[in-house]
């Protein structure tokens, strides 16, 4: 797989499941595993035990660590997400079109909706 089509910092809706329709800003992108992780979509609820802070020893006794529940957002395919438009705030696909910036031809993401089409990296 060459490359994935949203990055980290993007903002994605969830097509699938039961976070669908939510949106969410990409906190980790994986292209070798083609999946992102999503800030609070897709969370997985991991209980954890408490257990001891390493080090704790030479301050006076062994100190624990507060056992609980963490939420965690967990990868998720990248086909289950859509990029947000940040012109429109819609759901798009995402089309390329290349341009100069100080005498290179670079590659941007532009918004494929109609009336649209506004470039997606600034
Ligand atoms: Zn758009």
């Amino acid at each position: 797989m060459a490359g994935l089509k949203v990055k980290k910092g993007d903002v994605v809706q969830m097509l699938t499941g039961k976070d669908r329709g939510k949106q969410g800003r990409i906190l980790t992108a994986q292209p070798t595993e083609g999946r992102v992780v999503v800030e609070n979509l897709n969370v997985a609820r991991r209980h954890t035990k408490p257990r001891p802070m390493r080090d704790a020893s030479r301050m006076g006794g062994t100190q624990m660590t507060p056992g609980g529940i963490i939420d965690m957002p967990v990868a998720v395919p990248v086909s289950n997400v859509m990029l947000v438009c940040p012109t429109c705030k819609q759901p798009t696909r995402v089309g390329y079109k290349t341009k100069e910036v100080k005498g290179e031809t670079v590659k941007v993401r532009v918004c494929k909706r109609q009336g649209c089409g506004q470039e997606i990296d600034r």
